[in-house]
């Protein structure tokens, strides 16, 4: 792999992890970063070799600074690294469409190989382990871990990029409440099987009673929008292992139960006898869920 390594900064200098993983490839570390000027300084001190500051956005969104950075980055870059939150995300994927590199996410290691590296990671929601050996330009996705302590004081350079026209013209917060759902002893998960969004009451219902956290499947809220994102189960949402795991009118793909691996005792309520959640399931009631659901509720009371 080359000697260079690249971190893309969208504002946060939580960066120590991907300092670590930069260092352990060889050469050179150098740290773009789109934010504020003490972002940049934070970095330089963090043990990087060098910053390329581009600026504070401002009112622009970090990836219209992308072209400006992958730029800077240059046509045969070797690996560039960012951290998994949003804005990181969103900057380091647009940089990788200019710079056509390969993107590979949650890497759990990452080592050089040659020209190149081989990097594995878990996939399928972690059940299985994946190698992949890359070659030429790859972008790759980690944890950023803390902010790095101060142990350098590495050269600034300031770029005059001029950001895409784009402008952020309005924020406006998400009317869901946010939940944080791996702290939850209990969890009531519903699915499609609910008819309409007003049949929510029945579910928080029983949640009260069993003083438990509302999820749901990815459908529910990617598409319905009845629930925030934030509550939706499964490889490409929240992993939970509460005590006890309502599975409500949910259907039971692999792509849901993965993100409930870690649940001790999974209830499973479903009109189809057939259906898949029943195959992990503690306790399985075969039947109408706007039946069971008061019937379990008024149970509980
Ligand atoms: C790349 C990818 C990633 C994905 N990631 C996720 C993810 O992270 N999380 C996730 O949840 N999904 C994910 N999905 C979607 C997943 O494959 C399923 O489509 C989804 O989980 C199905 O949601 P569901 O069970 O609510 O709906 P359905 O599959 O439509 O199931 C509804 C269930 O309700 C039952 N039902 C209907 N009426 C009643 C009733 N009156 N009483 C009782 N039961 C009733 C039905 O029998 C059925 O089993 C992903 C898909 C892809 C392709």
């Amino acid at each position: 792999m080359s000697a260079n390594t690249w971190i893309v900064v969208a504002g946060d200098p939580a960066i120590s992890t991907l300092i670590e993983t930069a260092r352990a490839l060889g050469g050179h570390v150098t740290a773009a970063v789109v934010g504020p000027r003490a972002v940049a300084d934070t970095i330089a001190a963090g043990g990087v070799d060098k910053v390329v500051w581009f600026g504070d956005p401002g009112e622009a969104p970090v990836e219209a600074y992308a072209s400006a950075v992958a730029d800077a980055v240059g046509a045969a870059p070797g690996a560039v690294l960012g951290a998994s939150r949003p804005g990181d995300r969103v900057l380091l994927g647009a940089v990788a469409a200019r710079l056509q590199a390969a993107v590979l996410t949650e890497p759990s290691s990452v080592s050089p190989d040659g020209d190149g590296l081989v990097v594995t990671r878990t996939v399928f929601g972690g059940i299985a382990v994946e190698t992949v050996s890359v070659t030429g330009p790859v972008a790759l996705v980690l944890d950023g871990g803390p902010v790095p302590a101060a142990i350098g004081d590495a050269p600034v350079e300031e770029v005059a990029a001029t950001p895409l026209g784009m402008t952020v013209v309005e924020t406006r917060d998400s009317t869901f409440e946010l939940v944080d759902l791996s702290a939850a002893d209990r969890v009531v998960g519903i699915g499609r099987g609910l008819k309409e969004q007003g049949d929510l009451a029945m579910i928080e219902a029983l949640a009260d009673v069993s003083k438990a956290e509302v999820a749901c499947s990815r459908p529910v809220a990617e598409g319905l929008n009845w629930l925030g994102k934030d509550r939706y189960i499964g490889v490409s949402g929240q992993h939970i292992a509460p005590d006890v795991y309502f599975a409500i009118g949910i259907s039971g793909q692999l792509q849901h139960m993965v993100g409930v691996r870690g649940a001790k005792t999974i209830v499973a309520i479903n009109s189809d006898a057939n259906a898949l959640v029943f195959k992990d399931a503690d306790y399985c009631l075969v039947g109408d869920l706007y039946k069971i659901v008061p019937a379990l509720t008024e149970a509980l009371k």
